[in-house]
């Protein structure tokens, strides 16, 4: 059954997010956004072969203990290791906290700290940008 296999922004499925291992899934919306900001400024689709991590794949996987797959902030991304670089420059111009090469891998990591968690998403193919966040007072 693929319950996860919507579109959640004008690229990407929220299945292409979830656990390789179990399936779950938990997507911060500051990270979505910046991805489809940079999957139009990079011109080309952006194959993610890692997005949401539970603990157990992510010490399977050797990831950093507090790592930001295990809340959804973090992306690994295919790029091929002669334009990382280039790419690297995109994601940072984008906004992205975290971009670190992996070479021969052919694959970056990017990252947001999701400092904002109330961002709001206007969901319509037209105008997809981050929303002015609620003052800190407002009630939703
Ligand atoms: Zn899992
Ligand atoms: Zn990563």
């Amino acid at each position: 059954m693929k319950v996860n296999n919507l579109f959640v922004s004008p690229h990407f499925r929220l299945a292409e997010f979830q656990c390789r291992c179990c399936g779950c899934v938990q997507l911060h919306p500051e990270l979505l956004v910046k991805l489809e900001k940079l999957r139009d400024a990079w011109g080309s689709p952006l194959l993610v072969t890692s997005g949401f991590r539970c603990e157990k794949h992510n010490k399977k996987v050797n990831g950093a203990e507090a790592s930001l797959h295990l809340r959804g902030q973090a992306a690994d991304i295919v790029v091929l290791e002669d334009v990382q670089e280039e790419f690297i420059e995109a994601a940072e111009k984008t906004g992205f906290n975290q971009a670190i090469p992996y070479g021969k891998r052919n694959f970056v990591h990017l990252g947001i700290f999701g400092n904002d968690e109330r961002v709001i998403l206007p969901v319509s193919q037209h105008k997809w940008e981050m929303a002015e966040p609620l003052h800190a007072g407002a009630r939703v």
